[in-house]
């Protein structure tokens, strides 16, 4: 847009320099009429040898001879002047006539001042025309068939799931023939990354159809009525191409669609009128026009009741975050096209638990570029393990020597702890790495254990899962005495207080409450003290077993701790 604008300005303002400078130029340098006593201009006058008088303002006149030979005079000033020369049937004029230089100078001029409001007019006009305007949506439709299912791994059911809207989109006839109606609307659900537009995407691209891909917030703006026109320019613009067929995808459908407040007073209009545009647009297409909306969201539960009755986005898919082999496949796929060395890609899968797709991307893009930086000329284990402790821990911290030696022992101390309970107690989660280096997430140090993928956690490993936590605290305190514990637990205590706080009150697993649920009893206004000191209770037993099992293992402590301090990090193999 500036640019145009500028194109469009420079000629005009070229213009209007040459002619204000010919202008100025011309009334200082042309010759002036040479002066004639008003005597002789009487004379003149007598002899009718005058054919006209300029009469200016000023206090001088000129005229114009027959001849056509221009002269100046002095003004007489008197009254009757003018009546006199017209009664003697001589022309008057107020103003001297421009020479042809300055008519132009001056046409140029005027014209190329017009020029330049007009531009700047016009580019207001747009400016402003686009604020409002429904052309601002940028809803270019996409069209790639080499995008498919192919480029994502894992999430079969899901794939699964929408089988059939690829199927109808390419063959709608079959489906029509068996009466079949096809979602007009889907909701792809999970957490971030763990790709939802990938697979509205591949959709498209296995049908072969465009795909618009919008933003529920591109939406949402401050004029009311714009988000509403948006949504029926977007409808429009997918009727009107050429294939009749069509993927829309809105992301984030949460900013348009979400739940309304129950004290009602904040409800905002705009919202609410895109909204129903967009439950018009989708009730308002038949189910041939071969258009299906795919929306994503975070949380199925927070979106409006609307959106999800029958006949509007009435398919719900859950894009999960991926198990273990699902990885593996995300790790591989990532992994293809890229120089790869020695990675043990199964190790990695195990690894990543709880990483989403777009994390575990992330992750092998951080390892590439490690190993470009070390200019290594392939990807290796080393530079995955360098990248997951980014990923997972942000940078280590490069200056080492700060650390005091004080600091290094206990930090040493509270992570053999914490690895010493889970490699007893949780024998299945690995503890794949142990190390007294900071981070810059604030930690002194960390370990790291790789939780197993289950559905449920039971009372057991909940209770194990406090002593892991706990065994950190414990361990100071057996070996520095308990005057000398230290704030490093200060995170350790939040999580195992949340657990057995939740152990208790939410799920059934303790006594005070029985199988009650605190949440539902708060409005009776019941006091917590009971709950609070069962919460109390129940992680002061824990503690004692931990520090009794860490009693029971304090040769190994002594030695891996030993080791922690020497080597500063310790993985799986070193901990056996
Ligand atoms: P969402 O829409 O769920 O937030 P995206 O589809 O935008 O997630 O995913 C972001 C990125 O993560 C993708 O571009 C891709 O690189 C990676 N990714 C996520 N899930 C997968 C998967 N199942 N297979 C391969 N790559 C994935
Ligand atoms: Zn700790």
């Amino acid at each position: 847009m500036e640019k145009i604008k500028n194109k469009f300005l420079i000629l005009p303002i070229i213009v209007l320099v040459i002619s204000l400078s010919t202008l100025i130029f011309s009334k200082y340098t042309s010759p002036k009429p040479s002066y004639k006593a008003y005597t002789s201009f009487k004379d003149e006058l007598k002899l009718k040898k005058i054919s006209t008088v300029y009469i200016t303002d000023s206090n001088k006149i000129k005229f114009m001879l027959t001849n056509g030979q221009v002269y100046e005079t002095d003004n007489p000033g008197t009254n009757n002047f003018k009546e006199t020369l017209l009664s003697s049937n001589i022309k008057v004029l107020d103003q001297y006539p421009l020479n042809n230089i300055e008519k132009f100078s001056l046409i140029g001029l005027l014209v190329s001042i017009v020029c330049i409001i007009a531009t700047y007019l016009r580019s207001s006009k747009i400016k402003t025309k686009k604020s409002f305007s429904v052309d601002a949506i940028d809803a270019k439709a996409i069209e790639n068939p080499d995008f498919t299912f192919k480029n994502m791994a894992g999430n079969e059911e899901a794939k699964e799931s929408v089988q059939d809207i690829v199927d109808f989109l390419i063959n709608p006839e079959k489906y029509k023939s068996y009466g079949a109606r096809i979602p007009k609307g889907v909701i792809l659900y999970g957490e971030p990354g763990t790709g939802k537009t990938l697979l509205a995407k591949a959709i498209a691209g296995e049908a072969g159809v465009p795909f618009y891909a919008v933003s529920g917030s591109d939406f949402i703006q401050i004029y009311v009525g714009v988000g509403a026109s948006r949504i029926r320019q977007l409808f429009k613009k997918a009727r009107n191409n050429k294939k009749k067929k069509s993927i829309i995808f809105i992301d984030e459908i949460d900013a348009i669609g979400k739940k309304r407040e129950s004290g009602a007073a904040s409800s905002s209009d705009e919202r609410d009128q895109t909204l129903n545009a967009l439950l018009t647009e989708i009730s308002g297409f038949n189910e041939d026009d071969g258009i299906v909306v795919i929306a994503a969201t975070n949380r199925l539960d927070t979106l409006d009741p609307a959106l999800l009755r029958p006949g509007r986005f009435d398919r719900h898919i859950e894009i999960s975050l991926p198990d273990i082999s699902a990885r593996e496949k995300i790790i591989k796929l990532h992994l293809k096209n890229k120089p790869v060395g020695n990675i043990n890609i199964k190790d990695w899968a195990q690894k990543t638990s709880y990483f989403s797709g777009a994390k575990i991307e992330s992750l092998i893009n951080e390892a590439a570029i490690i190993a470009c930086k070390e200019n290594n000329t392939t990807i290796e284990d080393k530079h995955m393990d360098k990248a997951f402790s980014i990923t997972l821990a942000g940078y280590e911290k490069k200056n080492r020597d700060y650390i005091k030696n004080t600091d290094k022992n206990i930090t040493a101390y509270h992570e053999m702890g914490h690895a010493i309970t889970s490699l007893k107690m949780l024998p299945n989660e690995k503890v794949s790495k142990v190390t007294i280096i900071p981070s810059t997430k604030g930690a002194g140090g960390y370990t790291l254990s790789i939780p197993e993928d289950r559905l449920y956690q039971n009372k057991d490993y909940l209770t194990k899962k406090m002593m892991v936590l706990l065994g950190g605290r414990a361990a100071e305190h057996i070996v520095f005495g308990p005057e000398f514990i230290t704030t490093g637990a200060h995170n350790d205590l939040k999580r195992c207080t949340n657990i057995a706080y939740n152990m208790i009150s939410r799920y059934g697993m303790g006594k005070t409450l029985g199988l009650l649920n605190m949440e539902e009893l708060s409005q009776l206004n019941i006091n917590q003290d009971n709950v609070i000191k069962e919460c109390k209770n129940l992680v002061d037993d824990i503690y004692e077993r931990t520090k009794k099992l860490i009693l029971e293992n304090m040769d190994f402590l002594e030695v891996k701790a030993k080791k922690l301090i020497e080597k500063e990090t310790l993985f799986e193999e070193d901990l056996i």
